[in-house]
């Protein structure tokens, strides 16, 4: 029997890049898989039909995190579609850099509505649907090595959004450890994505900070939210995990 078999899983923007890779990953160890994306409905398709080809059930839901609503309307057709949800991955965020005094509070607004509300909200209207009694749950935020070490300029309201979602996570894991729900943050380092490709003009700079001299592929930060997710990861709560090949080391 496979890790996750029987168990139900929604990552946050999961059409693309790293919540793709996830979404895939936790297919392959047994869960259904429900992923939300914002505009792409061809690669939520994509990652949808991949998900398939591993046996499991997918679903794919328009929810912009921006929107409260819209988010816990996309948690709630999850657990209705699959009847369970057992995995939360927040992983949707938005990556806006540039000069500190230049942004304007709608790019501010919008930063922490994604990157820091939405995973309160999937969170508040996941737990509704995690078995506390029975078979627990796990909450996944996806973190960045960015809000860790900020090594250039322009990274001010990113590593913000992200740095809160350490707060979140200490304080939900206290709070949903009686219940049997763990909640973590895994930290990715760079990785090979639309938002941060390899070959871009800052690529070979970033991999340069890390020990290891490389990007990561979206498949290895997968792995560890896997691990988290599965039944090796059930004394693992309130856990900040870098899988940066050394970024903040
Ligand atoms: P990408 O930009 O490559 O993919 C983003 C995904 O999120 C897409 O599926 C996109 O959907 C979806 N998305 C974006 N905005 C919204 C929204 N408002 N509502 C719903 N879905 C949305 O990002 P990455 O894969 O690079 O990043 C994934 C996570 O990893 C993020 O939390 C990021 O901060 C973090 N991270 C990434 C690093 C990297 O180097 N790549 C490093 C450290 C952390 P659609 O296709 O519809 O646009």
């Amino acid at each position: 029997m496979k890790r996750l078999e029987g168990h139900v899983a929604l990552v946050t923007g999961g059409s693309r890049g790293i919540g793709a890779a996830i979404a895939v990953r936790l297919a392959e160890e047994g869960a259904d898989v429900a992923l939300t994306y914002r505009a792409d409905e061809e690669r939520a398709a994509e990652v949808v039909e991949r998900v398939k080809a591993t046996g499991r059930r997918a679903l794919a839901v328009r929810a912009d995190s921006a929107e409260p609503a819209a988010l816990t309307a996309a948690v709630d057709e999850t657990a209705g579609t699959f009847g369970a949800l057992d995995i939360l991955v927040n992983n949707a965020a938005l990556f806006l850099t540039g000069p500190f005094e230049e942004f304007g509070l709608a790019e501010v607004d919008r930063t922490l509505a994604v990157n820091v509300r939405a995973a309160f909200v999937a969170s508040q209207a996941a737990v509704r649907h995690m078995d506390g009694g029975g078979r627990g749950g796990r909450i996944i935020s996806i973190g960045s090595n960015v809000g860790e070490r900020a090594v250039f300029p322009g990274l001010a309201l990113y590593a913000m959004s992200k740095t809160a979602l350490t707060g979140m996570t200490r304080g939900l894991a206290r709070e949903l450890g009686p219940r049997g729900i763990t909640v973590n943050l895994v930290h990715p380092g760079p990785t090979d994505t639309d938002a941060n490709p390899a070959d871009g003009p800052s690529a070979a700079a970033v991999a340069g900070f890390t020990a290891l001299g490389r990007y990561a592929d979206g498949a290895e930060i997968a792995g560890t939210v896997a691990h988290l997710a599965g039944p090796d990861g059930r004394y693992v709560t309130g856990a900040a995990l870098a899988v940066d090949g050394g970024f903040t080391a």
